[in-house]
């Protein structure tokens, strides 16, 4: 299997040649040349798979179709490492869980920081350490982090040999829930830097650090966001997960809602669905941030600016340009890579929106991939986070909440179950589920006290070569 770029460049990668790397030469993203086909009887062995043998060898076999410079037994022991119920809590590692009529939420945040970016980037640890042991090299990573994407990345690097990770945060501005996951980490390799400013200003750091070709060259300056290919197919296997636990035989259906942001996470359904697997709809839900409900519904995309972004009760959500959108364009346009880049690199830039209304390939959004949309505002969260708790004893987090207000709108079928990714737990937003039932959520046993812990920060102002000195001296 190869990789190409979404903006046409010739070049073709494998696998792991992209592993490390952020875009490609041409500012696309990677994808497959081609997804890889399933069959009928495919699925019934990955059905028997999960259910006989579990989540890491289902991961193993979907893995397999997309990755061909690792060696199998090698890809098998990754991926037995990743998914254990010691760090995802459960056997099941994703159970689905039944919340009324055709309704059903995957739980996907189990994992060490419970938010469900566990998933892929745990898988991403161990993946990053195997392939730099191999090449005999270093990685530095360094990133911004208002919360859930820092410490997911954290967790998955602490202790890794050959990895560092210098993560910036706004000081003060995390919950202290957050802060002290973050924090509390005492490993070796773990930096946390707390930045006086707000997120911009971290962001602005790691960009102007990354430019300095020559610093980003010497220290081998590297990243974990959430264009990287690798985290998009861990993600994969999980619609692969939800499909069989609800289903029965191959001819059944299911559909998704996912609470969206970056577009990541749907993204990886929208692969799994072009691989054969029976989806019927791919429904996002968007917050008060809906850049991507109104392409959905208009064909409009229309970036906005961190002015114009709203701060909501859902923040991992609170994103105006969806980073991973292109990938799902790309195939929209036919795999044109040409208009892609057109549409990416000069209209956005120029005019911060692009119009494909007009063009009978958004009719195929719906009807050719399964794309619906829908929003949900704060008032939105409040009323679905007591309704759940009020009529089945759940209580479901903002981010969720947005994705279950979403799906209550977009049932269908009621032949066709709908599943509702689950994408944080809700104790990580406390204060929210407060408002809305007058009590805080439970909080899961082994983070009981961690605001207590000693914690490992530098807080440091913003500014870009106190951290550049930070970085060398802890390279040496
Ligand atoms: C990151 C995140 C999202 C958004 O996922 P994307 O892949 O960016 O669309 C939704 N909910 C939570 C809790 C997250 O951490």
């Amino acid at each position: 299997m190869l990789y190409l770029s979404t903006r046409g460049h010739p070049d073709r990668k494998h696998f792991c040649d992209i592993l490390l790397e952020g875009l490609a030469p041409d500012g696309g993203l990677y994808l497959p040349e081609h997804y890889p086909q399933i069959d009928g009887a495919f699925l019934t062995r990955l059905r028997k798979a999960y259910h006989d043998q579990g989540y890491a060898e289902l991961a193993f076999q979907i893995l397999s179709l997309y990755i061909d410079d690792i060696p199998a037994a090698d890809l098998k022991a990754l991926c037995a490492k990743t998914y254990t119920a010691e760090v995802f809590g459960t056997g099941e590692i994703v159970p689905l869980r039944h919340l009324e009529e055709g309704l059903w939420l995957e739980a996907l945040s189990n994992g060490p920081t419970l938010a469900f970016k566990d998933m892929a980037m745990q898988l991403l640890g161990n993946l990053f350490e195997y392939e730099l042991k191999r090449r005999g090299e270093q990685l530095n990573i360094l990133g911004a982090t208002s919360g859930d994407t820092g410490s997911a990345a954290e967790y998955a690097m602490r202790g890794k040999e050959g990895v560092r990770v210098f993560m910036t945060s706004p000081h003060g501005r995390m919950s202290a829930f957050q802060q002290a996951q973050m924090f509390s980490l005492q490993d070796e390799n773990i930096h946390n830097i707390a930045i006086e400013g707000v997120f911009d200003d971290c962001q602005d750091i790691v960009k102007a650090v990354s430019n300095d070709l020559e610093f980003k060259r010497k220290y081998k300056i590297g990243t974990v966001n959430s264009i990287n290919w690798a985290r998009l197919l861990a993600q994969v296997v999980y619609y692969f997960a939800g499909y069989v636990q609800a289903t029965e035989t191959n001819d059944q259906k299911v559909s998704f809602t996912v609470p969206s942001g970056n577009f990541g996470n749907i993204c990886a359904g929208h692969v799994a669905r072009s691989m054969g697997l029976p989806i019927a709809r791919l429904v996002v839900a968007t917050n008060e941030n809906d850049v991507l409900d109104e392409f959905f519904r208009t064909g409009v995309y229309r970036v906005r600016g961190s002015a114009d972004t709203h701060e909501t009760s859902s923040p991992s959500m609170d994103i105006s340009k969806a980073s991973n959108f292109e990938r799902f364009v790309f195939d929209l346009l036919g795999r044109n890579g040409q208009r892609t880049k057109a549409l990416f690199s000069a209209a956005l830039q120029t005019y911060g929106r692009f119009d494909l209304s007009a063009d009978p390939l958004f009719a195929d959004a719906a009807a050719k991939y399964g794309f619906e949309s829908g929003k949900s505002t704060h008032a939105d969260r409040l009323a679905t986070i007591r309704d759940t708790y009020n009529r089945f004893g759940v209580t479901i987090d903002t981010h969720t909440a947005d994705g279950v207000k979403v799906a209550r709108e977009h049932r269908g079928d009621p032949a066709v179950p709908m599943i509702v990714l689950e994408t944080a737990l809700p104790i990580k937003f406390a204060e929210t589920i407060q408002e809305a039932l007058g009590h805080a959520p439970e909080r899961p046993a082994r983070f009981a006290g961690i605001e207590a812990l000693p914690k490992r920060v530098q807080v440091m102002p913003a500014d870009v070569q106190l951290v550049k000195a930070y970085i060398e001296r802890h390279c040496q």
